[in-house]
């Protein structure tokens, strides 16, 4: 746990109390966000980078530029800032003087702040980034997103909030006390700073002894949502962020290349398909509802079933675009014969690959991962049922940087929450923790 609210001053027996972990005791599907902030907002208000199309536009307008020139100069700024990765206004040399000038009077070109970088001896590189302040209270909220670099493709994982109001009982993020929705820019700005960093625009080259993909593509070519936060928990946001990332005249990454990562948020599924066609992952983890309503709480709300029958109704799949299940090796837990049977049984129909994810454990977590021989095992049955069931190999444990391990160290309390525990009001009340429904 690193910060935890101290409710000792009022009762002074009592110990310090992670609210989370109450609210995991309880038995809570989830907590509700500390912080809203409207969708698509800009990060910080002055940066241009991040912004869709019609948040550019908008950022014109409001410099006096005349409407016949929206296109054009939205066109510009768009191949500037995503296809080159300016840095500068003054780098846009096919804009008029006087254009740029105002542009950089009244807006800035600056990327969220990288506040660390740890590499790893793969070659995994974890950023802990800084967001703009939202507003007073705001000091700028933290978040992770981690660079997995292959010979044949580099894999951003993006962050979609910051912590993740879901309780998974084996995840970290889920620990997490601050939680708001990131905006799209702010999802968009992942992407701007890993490419700022492995050198991944037109004319820059990657830091010395770097591992980026050797084949001659983009160093990020993939894109997947297993960053912190329940994606379609934040749909409008994720939804204009792939818009932006897999626009062909800037950051061109294909919708093929997304993944979206859910841990089955079913009435957010169909419009995911409809407005972003991108590929989908689901957080299985159990194949029945008694364990999954454990693990992966929303479970409560929308059980295996309807879970899969979202996923049957998914539009465009077919044997070459198939919904990747996860499926975390929990030892004594999730990992029987029994289980690896149910679950090829529960997929059958839907073309599904299987991604068996070895425990990832973290300080204070309280399952172990599954022994290899169980995991073999376990593969085996479901390789036997037809399906390629690769073991996702842990990268970059070292910097704790794999699956689910993702949980920003320096969580700051909002102010209101500062104010009651200096006053000795306690803990209660900095969530409003909701009762599932
Ligand atoms: N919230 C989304 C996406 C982020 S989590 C979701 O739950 O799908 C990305 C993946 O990591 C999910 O499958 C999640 O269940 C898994 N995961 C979480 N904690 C883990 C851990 N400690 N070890 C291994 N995988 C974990
Ligand atoms: Fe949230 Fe996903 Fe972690 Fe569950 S596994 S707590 S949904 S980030």
């Amino acid at each position: 746990m690193a910060t935890v609210l101290d409710i000792a001053k009022r009762n002074p027996n009592a110990a310090p109390v992670a609210v989370s972990d109450a609210a995991r005791a309880a038995g809570f599907i989830e907590k509700t966000a500390e912080l809203t902030v409207a969708a698509g907002a800009a990060p910080g208000g002055a940066s241009l980078v991040g912004l869709t199309r019609d948040q550019l536009k908008d950022s014109l307008a409001a410099i006096g530029v005349p409407e016949r020139e929206f296109k054009m100069r939205v066109a510009q700024l768009w191949h500037w800032i995503y296809f080159r990765g300016a840095r500068d206004f003054a780098e846009m040399t096919n804009m008029g003087k006087e254009l740029r000038a105002k542009l950089a009077a009244a807006y800035t070109l600056a990327r969220p702040q990288v506040v660390s970088e740890q590499v790893s001896k793969d070659g995994t590189r974890k950023w802990l980034i800084r967001m703009a302040s939202t507003g007073p209270l705001d000091k700028g909220a933290e978040i992770e997103c981690v660079y997995i670099p292959e010979v044949d493709r580099g894999t951003l994982c993006v962050s979609s909030q910051v912590g993740c109001t879901l309780t998974c009982s084996f995840c970290h993020t889920g620990t997490q006390r601050l939680v708001r929705n990131l905006t799209s820019a702010e999802i968009v700005a992942q992407l701007i700073v890993a490419r700022d960093a492995i050198g991944d625009w037109p004319g820059a080259t990657p830091p010395e002894g770097a591992f980026v993909p050797s084949d001659g593509g983009r160093f990020v070519s993939n894109i997947v949502f297993m960053g912190m936060g329940e994606p379609l928990y934040n749909t409008d946001n994720v939804v204009a962020a792939i818009d932006v990332m897999s626009d062909g005249e800037g950051l061109t990454l294909s919708r093929r290349r997304i993944t979206v990562s859910t841990s089955g948020v079913v009435p957010q599924m169909e419009r995911l398909g409809a407005e972003a066609n991108t590929m989908l992952a689901i957080s299985l983890h159990a194949v029945r509802d008694e364990l999954r309503d454990e693990l992966v709480p929303i479970n409560r709300k929308y059980d295996i079933k309807q879970l899969l029958d979202a996923c049957r109704a998914y539009p465009g799949l077919s044997n070459a675009r198939r919904i990747t299940f996860e499926y975390v090796m929990l030892k004594g837990v999730n990992d029987s014969d029994s289980d690896a049977r149910k679950l090829v049984q529960l997929l059958k129909g839907i073309p599904a690959k299987i991604n068996l994810i070895p425990f990832n454990p973290w300080p204070g977590s309280k399952y172990e991962c599954s022994d290899w021989e169980r995991i073999e095992r376990f593969s085996e049955i479901v390789y036997r049922a037809g399906y390629a069931s690769p073991v996702r190999t842990p990268r970059g444990r070292d910097i704790l940087a794999a699956c689910g391990q993702l949980k920003s160290e320096t969580e700051k309390l909002r102010a209101r929450a500062r104010m009651m525990a200096e006053q000795g009001i306690g803990a209660e009340g900095v969530y409003a923790v909701g009762n599932g429904e």
